[in-house]
């Protein structure tokens, strides 16, 4: 844990709520390198698996690894306490809550849904001034973290909050209350949280990331179909790729490996039918 979170000190703190607001400040296509939070921080070590499950997480512990005052420290275990990577006992403090391979699919599953239907929403009812700018932000910075050819730890942490802000804008355009509150709950399983890219090569987060300006486009172009079903297959890839590496790092448990397997095959095959279309589409 401690050599993670020692690499990631060395960028000074920024919460994602700085991210987004610079990201609608700076406007389209002015790209820059985005800095990690406290919580960044902290959540990259516990995605990556550097922080087991059930392991305890203590202030003075942390504020001395990363260099920061306590105050920080608490309120970014309280934040990933609120995104479901934290379970708090009085007298016991935060430990790090762990989850069954299936349960962390079936979040997928769900979430593939529902994220479809909010592009589909927000094709079907146009994008705002303002989340446009976020969305164009989000592809130009991911742009420019790309076209360095290769991923080092924290440029994953940082594309993580690239990817939030993407997903983010794009449930905000939705408009629909009901739909933000569901993917909220499906994000509860950390590991399907869009934060969640520790554990990706470049070539799977440069795929996700040709799939945002995709996406983007057929919302632009008020495609609502076409959003919709880019999205949940978006999604779902994420899902594939996820449960991969994690049968890979052994993360995933033996009793969950064979359904694992088999909706994971499934999957590739419904993707590669899916390609097999778009490709055959005009460009
Ligand atoms: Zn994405």
């Amino acid at each position: 844990m401690n050599d993670r979170l020692m690499v990631a000190a060395a960028g000074p703190g920024r919460s994602m709520e700085d991210a987004q607001s610079a990201s609608q400040d700076d406007g389209a296509g002015q790209s820059r390198t985005r800095s990690l939070s406290v919580a960044d921080r902290i959540r990259s070590a516990i995605l990556s698996g550097d922080v087991a499950p059930g392991e305890r997480l203590r202030e003075v512990q942390l504020s001395v690894t990363l260099g920061v005052s306590r105050t920080p420290i608490r309120s970014a275990l309280q934040a990933l306490a609120s995104e479901g990577l934290l379970d708090y006992a009085p007298n016991r403090g935060y430990a790090v809550r762990s989850f069954q391979t299936a349960e962390i699919v079936d979040a997928y599953e769900i979430r593939a849904m529902m994220e479809a239907l909010a592009a589909r929403f927000a094709a079907e009812r146009g994008l705002s001034d303002a989340g446009g700018r976020v969305i164009e932000g989000a592809l130009a910075d991911g742009d420019l973290l790309l076209a360095k050819g290769s991923l080092r730890d924290e440029d994953r942490v940082t594309y993580g909050a690239i990817n939030f802000a993407f997903h983010d804008a794009i449930h905000s355009a939705a408009r629909c209350r009901m739909l933000g509150e569901m993917i909220r709950l499906c994000q509860s399983v950390a590991p399907s949280s869009h934060r969640n890219i520790v554990a990706f090569e470049f070539d799977d987060v440069r795929r996700r990331h040709d799939d945002h300006h995709r996406i983007y486009d057929a919302i632009l172009a008020r495609d609502s179909y076409r959003a919709e079903i880019l999205m949940r297959e978006h999604v779902a890839s994420v899902r594939s790729s996820l449960v991969k590496s994690m049968l890979k790092r052994g993360v995933a448990s033996a009793v969950s490996v064979s359904p694992v397997r088999v909706a994971s095959e499934r999957l590739s095959a419904a993707s590669e039918a899916f390609h097999g279309c778009e490709k055959s589409a005009p460009p």
